[in-house]
C-alpha cells in the first residue's frame, strides 16, 4: 500500500499534514489523540482493509474465475485505511452505519483536494452502492472477528500466506544502507516462525480506543475555530486510561449525532 503521509482526525474527519508530535491535534476541531493509539489503529485498519478486503476480493475473484493461483502486490490509496478506521469505529465502537458513511464521504471530499480519486474508482463505487458498501463493512467485520470465518478455504489459505510473507519481509533485518542482511537458513526459519506468531496474535483494538470518535463530524472544513474543550478533555483521557477504566461505563460512549441503529443491526436502508 502507498505510504501514509496524512493524518485523519478521528473527530471531524479532517485530513492534515503529520507534524510528528507525540500528541496529534487536529487544526480544525482541536481533537487530540496520542500517537501510539493513532498508529495502533491505523496499523490494524490497514491490515483489515488490505488483507480482509482487497486481497480477499482479489483471491475470491480468482477462485470465481477458476484461475490458477496468481500472487499479487496490491497497492491502494491511504483513503482506504481511513475508511477502514471509520468502519471499525462502528464494528468495535458505537458508530452507526450512516455515521460511518458520512465520515467516509467527508474524508473523500478532503482527500480529492490532495490526491486524484477517479469518479469510476472502486472507492467511489462503494460509496455509491449500498450493496458494495455493506460488503466493505462486512469484510472488515469478518477480518476483525476471524479472517478465516465464512470464506473459501483456498482464499483463507492465500490470505494467511500473504500476511505471513508481509510480516516475514518486515521482520527481515536490514543493513544501514537499507539492503537486506544475509541470513543463514536457521535464522530465516526463526524469522518465519516469528512472522507466523505475529499473524496469529495481532492485538485488536478495543471499544474504548474509539471513545469520542466523530463527535465533531459536523465541523465544516472552513471553520478555523478550535474546539479546545474537546481537545483537552480527550488529551487527559487518552494516555493513562488504559488499564483501570471501566469499559462498560456509559459516559465512555461517543455521542454520535444520529439516532440510527448501530452497524450490527443494519439492513434497513435509510434514504441515502
Ligand atoms: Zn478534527
Amino acid at each position: 500500500m502507498t505510504p501514509i503521509t496524512q493524518i485523519v482526525c478521528f473527530s471531524c474527519a479532517n485530513l492534515f499534514p503529520d507534524m510528528e508530535s507525540n500528541e496529534i491535534i487536529c487544526p480544525e476541531c482541536g481533537f487530540a489523540v496520542q500517537r501510539d493509539l493513532y498508529q495502533r489503529l491505523l496499523s490494524y485498519a490497514s491490515y483489515a482493509v488490505g488483507f480482509g478486503y482487497h486481497y480477499r476480493l482479489a483471491y475470491e475473484n480468482q477462485i470465481h474465475k477458476q484461475q490458477g493461483r496468481v500472487r499479487y502486490a496490491l497497492t491502494f490509496d491511504q483513503i482506504w485505511v481511513f475508511a477502514a478506521v471509520a468502519a471499525l469505529s462502528g464494528i468495535i465502537g458505537n458508530a452507526s452505519y450512516d455515521l460511518i458513511k458520512m465520515v467516509i464521504r467527508k474524508i473523500r471530499s478532503k482527500r480529492v483536494q490532495i490526491a486524484v480519486i477517479p469518479d469510476d474508482s472502486e472507492f467511489v463505487r462503494i460509496l455509491e452502492s449500498d450493496e458494495r458498501f455493506s460488503t466493505f463493512l462486512q469484510y472488515i467485520e469478518n477480518f476483525d472477528t476471524d479472517y478465516r470465518q465464512g470464506i473459501h478455504f483456498q482464499v483463507a489459505q492465500a490470505l494467511i500466506e500473504e500476511m505471513t510473507a508481509h510480516e516475514f519481509a518486515r521482520l527481515w533485518p536490514h543493513n544501514n544502507d537499507g539492503t537486506p542482511q544475509r541470513l543463514s537458513e536457521e535464522e530465516l526459519r526463526q524469522i518465519y516462525k516469528k512472522a507466523i506468531i505475529v499473524v496469529n496474535s495481532r492485538e485488536k483494538p478495543g471499544k474504548r480506543d474509539f471513545e469520542g470518535f466523530w463527535e465533531n463530524i459536523n465541523t465544516p472544513y472552513s471553520s478555523k475555530g478550535r474546539n479546545t474543550r474537546t481537545a483537552s478533555k480527550r488529551a487527559k483521557k487518552a494516555a493513562p486510561q488504559a488499564l483501570s477504566e471501566d469499559i462498560t461505563n456509559k459516559s465512555a460512549k461517543p455521542k454520535t449525532r444520529t439516532t440510527l441503529p448501530p452497524i450490527k443491526k443494519r439492513g434497513k436502508k435509510t434514504g441515502e
